[in-house]
This record gives C-alpha cells, sequence and structure tokens, in this order.
C-alpha cells in the first residue's frame, strides 16, 4: 500500500515537472512569435508585406523548437537565433524560417521540396500548412536524427531522405514551392526543372564570404521564370559536387 503511495507521488511530480517544463516553453515561443511579427513590420519595405499569413504565424506558435535543438541548447530555442545543431550546421533563425515559410504562399493542398533539412524544423513548420513536404538532408547523422524527431512528434506528411538536394528529388517532382535553406553559388536547374508552372521558390544565393541574397523565383503558367531579391543574410553553403 505504502509502495503504491509512494509510486502515485513519484508519477504526480513527474508530471508536474514536465508539465511545467512544458508550460515555459510555450510562453517563451509566444514571445518568439510576438518577436518575429515585429521584426517582420520593421522589414516590411523588403518584404512587400506587412505581415505574416496567419498560417505561418499559427504553425511558428505551434512547432516546439526546443526539440529540434541539442539538449543543452534548449534553452535558448526560442531566443531569435540561429543555433548549432552540430557537424557545422545550425537551425536557421526563427525570423527567416517565418520569412521563408510566408514568400512560399503555401497551402494545405501544396507539395512542397525542401533541400536543406538540418533538424528538421523547417520540414515540421511547412508540414503544419502544406499536404506533404519532402526533405533532402546531406549529411546522413542530421537526416537521422531529423527524422526521429519529426516521427516522435507525429508528423505523417514529411518524408526525408539523404542526398544531394542540388539535383532535387525528380520521383516526387513536379513541385508546387521549393525552398533551399542553403546558399548557393546560383540557382540549381534541376530545382528550376522540377517546379510546376504558377510555382515558387525561395532560396538564398550567393559565395559563403560573400554577400547572400534570399532569392525569390516564380515560374508563370507558360514556364517562364522571374526573380526577386529579397533580403541580405548569411548561411551555410549548399555543398555537394556539382
Ligand atoms: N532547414 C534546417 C532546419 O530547419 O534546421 C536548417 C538548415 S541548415 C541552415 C542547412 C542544411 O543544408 C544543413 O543541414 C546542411 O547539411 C544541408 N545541406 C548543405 N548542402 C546540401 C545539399 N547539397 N543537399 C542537401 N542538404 C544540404
Amino acid at each position: 500500500m505504502m509502495q503504491t503511495k509512494i509510486l502515485f507521488f513519484l508519477l504526480f511530480v513527474s508530471v508536474f515537472l514536465l508539465g511545467g517544463e512544458e508550460g515555459q516553453y510555450v510562453q517563451a515561443r509566444k514571445g518568439m512569435v510576438e518577436t518575429i511579427e515585429r521584426e517582420v513590420g520593421s522589414t516590411s519595405g523588403y518584404l512587400g508585406r506587412e505581415r505574416l499569413k496567419q498560417s505561418v504565424i499559427d504553425a511558428m506558435g505551434k512547432v516546439p523548437r526546443h526539440r529540434f535543438v541539442p539538449q543543452k541548447r534548449r534553452k535558448y530555442a526560442y531566443e531569435n537565433r540561429p543555433l548549432p545543431i552540430g557537424h557545422g550546421q545550425t537551425i536557421s533563425q526563427p525570423y527567416i524560417v517565418a520569412v521563408m515559410t510566408d514568400l512560399l504562399d503555401i497551402n494545405a493542398s501544396s507539395r512542397v521540396l525542401e533541400v536543406g533539412t538540418g533538424s528538421g524544423y523547417q520540414a515540421a513548420i511547412l508540414a503544419e500548412i502544406a499536404k506533404e513536404v519532402y526533405t533532402i538532408e546531406v549529411i546522413k547523422e542530421l537526416a537521422a536524427t531529423a527524422e526521429k524527431t519529426l516521427r516522435t512528434l507525429g508528423y505523417k506528411n514529411i518524408r526525408t531522405r539523404i542526398g544531394d538536394g542540388y539535383y532535387g528529388w525528380e520521383a516526387y517532382a513536379p513541385y508546387d514551392a521549393i525552398i533551399v535553406t542553403a546558399a548557393s553559388g546560383s540557382i540549381p536547374p534541376p530545382l528550376l526543372k522540377q517546379l510546376k508552372p504558377g510555382g515558387r521558390m525561395i532560396i538564398p544565393v550567393g559565395g559563403f564570404s560573400r554577400v547572400q541574397h534570399l532569392i525569390l523565383v516564380r515560374k508563370d503558367l507558360n514556364g517562364s521564370i522571374t526573380t526577386r531579391q529579397i533580403l541580405p543574410v548569411r548561411f551555410v553553403p549548399l555543398t555537394g559536387k556539382h
């Protein structure tokens, strides 16, 4: 009887402590979203929009960013900055994740390709809004950790793959939207080919030690390409043999 009471007590304490920890993250996440909205307002001249779509705000307010960063960095998870995730790579700044997602103009019927899975956080944000997300990562250890995190969190509409994302993922093309989360010297032709007419791509373009710009690419219904420079940014390079 005494043992049962102790067991119940321990269960109560652990549920209380875990709930308390998750509760703290909920508040911190709310603060992060407010910071992003303020920053979007002050950079609206670059972005060509005053505020983020509600679907993007909701996704940023829902996805637990702390689950995508290494344990020792969780206390910083809701600060508006990139964080190291190992192997010389980073989880992107929340403001940048929100802006890139917003510029893709995706909805519940969209099929999206992501190049550079990293932690899996951006894929989760996309999966909250889109129908299907396909994501490619070149570093197999990162791909494995991201796949595990996304599975644990219950995402069923994300497919992950290890490989060189420069070449896209032909098997599921064409895509309504493509997002590249590493900087490329130019826009990879295979990705342009795998973009649906009427589709959008967002990609940082520029060398690693030079200025990079976030570029919004549009393919019109006749297949013609137009580009618009959005913001100066700083991303890790898109690696590979190309
Ligand atoms: N989207 C990620 C997230 O939410 O955590 C952040 C991505 S991090 C800034 C860029 C990622 O692109 C790194 O994980 C890197 O290994 C990956 N990467 C670089 N070159 C790549 C390539 N050719 N194909 C696929 N992934 C690549």
